[in-house]
């Protein structure tokens, strides 16, 4: 049996992990809405879901991982009005919303599949999904829990309060809450349909320029953003699984509607823990487009954000995650990233010692600690950190033993090879040929920026001119600036 100690915001209690059928475990992760490159705040909860499921795996359960694309039905400010996000990039890029759609699924795909993610078991598109969405959707109205009005259907939030708590995973107050909106109602057009402001859509009828639409029992139109997930996670994993994960900035209203919608549909909430990481800031700060500090995935990997004077590889990307807990906030900046790359060097230059240990008859040293240690820290509340700082301590006991001053016998050294490959690449899954490379890479081009700055304090400048030329034709491009030089892969 499982010893997975999980922080379940529901309860809000740390809980032992006990999965709902044998040796199986159901998991539904909201998926990215794609309509744009994915940024920086968009890594955090698929590395962390990740591991979770990795060690799940290894713990020997079946995983059935499922993880959504958002390609219709989530509006500009994510409330029941304005325009659809994927329809709005479409007209800015003169495609449609479909090809919005993939090209930006493909792009975010290629992300995870860098970071090291495995891809979902199943990954369900909401447009894929619009008559399981109208079901769910009749089967709350035949209840009395939703109601149709000038061809949208809103879910009556006053009438479940009667047997329900509306505000059981955010812990928002449905008094505060009528208080709140009366004052928006006044001011937002359309609010007059609903019978409360604080009624969440459904079903949106569609004006005849909306281009995404789909005949219903309501008329023309397209499903709200909270009903693809409540539709999509039962169909694929029954009307109670394991485990919904998503961000923080997702408890409300999207979790607290996907709970809602659930229990009037199937009378009971729909997973039995839930899981919520922590968003990341950057320089302290929130991330946003106001405050134009937004650093896209492929900026961080090819170095062109003007935050960084460097490019950082995927595998530093994913430690820096790792290094800290997912219920905790996480601070980005060039320096905290830096500092990774360091430790993550230090830690792969160990590993490339243990294949030439050498095994004595006796060992000084034993390794069963550090997988306890491991273990230990996974089990409460995926304490990667922890694990992480067991690994900084086995490379250290490595180093002594290749400076001759403690000694490995055979055993501990599978033991030691067993913790790599089970750990620090299975769950964590951190690899080694693609930080390796890459690090390898950065050093040898920064080398070479620095011969080219000594060239030119020489005046040799048919040498540096050289070294930025040929770099160039090879694909690499040398950018010079007050602070000095940096380099970048040209696409
Ligand atoms: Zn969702």
């Amino acid at each position: 049996m499982s010893k997975l100690n999980l922080y379940n915001t529901l309860t809000k209690n740390e809980e032992l992990f006990q999965s709902i059928i044998a040796n199986r475990v159901g998991m539904y992760v909201c998926g990215p809405t794609v309509y744009g490159a994915p940024h920086l705040g968009h890594v955090r909860g698929p590395i962390v879901f990740d591991v979770l499921r990795r060690f799940l795996t290894k713990e020997g359960y079946q995983v059935r991982f499922v993880r959504n694309i958002t390609d219709v039905g989530h509006l500009v400010g994510d409330s029941d009005e304005g325009e659809d996000k994927l329809q709005k990039q479409a007209k800015i890029e003169k495609l449609e919303p479909m090809e919005i759609a993939q090209t930006y699924t493909d792009i975010y795909n290629d992300v995870m599949d860098q970071i090291g993610v495995l891809r979902p078991s199943i990954e369900p598109k909401a447009s894929g999904h619009i008559i399981e969405q109208i079901e769910m959707i009749q089967s709350i109205i035949d209840k009395g829990l939703a109601y149709e009005s000038n061809g949208s259907v809103y879910f009556d939030v006053l009438e479940y309060s009667k047997n329900h708590n509306y505000g059981e995973l955010s812990g928002r107050i449905l008094d505060d809450l009528m208080a709140g909106a009366g004052n928006q109602s006044r001011e937002l057009e359309g609010q007059s349909e609903k019978k409360n402001a604080n009624d969440f859509a459904l079903w949106k009828k569609a004006t005849p320029e909306h281009i995404m639409q789909w005949t219903s029992p309501w008329g023309k139109g397209f499903p709200g953003w909270h009903i693809e997930c409540s539709a999509m996670s039962a169909k694929y994993l029954g009307e109670e699984f394991d485990i919904h994960g998503g961000g923080m900035d997702l408890l409300f209203p999207h979790h607290e509607c996907e709970i809602a919608q659930s229990r009037a549909a199937h009378n009971h909430q729909p997973a039995k823990y839930w899981v919520h990481h922590n968003m990341i800031t950057i320089n302290g700060q929130k991330m946003a487009k106001s405050l134009n500090n937004g650093v896209t995935v492929k900026q961080l990997f090819d170095g062109t954000h003007p935050l960084l004077s460097k490019s950082f590889s995927p595998q530093t990307l994913r430690f820096f995650v790792l290094q800290a807990h997912y219920r905790g906030t996480l601070d980005f900046s060039e320096e905290a990233l830096i500092a990774s790359e360091k430790g993550l060097n230090r830690l792969q230059s160990a590993v490339n010692l243990i294949d030439k240990l050498k095994i004595s008859q006796t060992a000084t040293f034993g390794f069963q600690d550090i997988e306890q240690g491991i273990l230990d820290a996974l089990n409460s509340d995926l304490n990667t950190p922890q694990a992480i700082a067991h690994l900084f301590e086995l490379a250290r006991r490595v180093n002594l033993i290749n400076d001759g001053k403690e000694t490995i016998d055979a055993l501990n050294l599978e033991l030691l090879n067993k913790i790599i490959s089970v750990y620090l690449r299975g769950i964590l899954g951190i690899q080694e040929i693609v930080s390796g490379a890459s690090n390898h890479l950065d050093s040898v081009l920064q080398l070479l920026i620095e011969m080219r700055a000594q060239a030119k304090s020489e005046k040799n400048f048919a040498l540096s001119d050289l070294i930025r030329d040929k770099l160039k034709t090879s694909g690499i491009e040398i950018m010079d600036s007050k602070e000095g030089s940096s380099w970048r892969i040209i696409d």
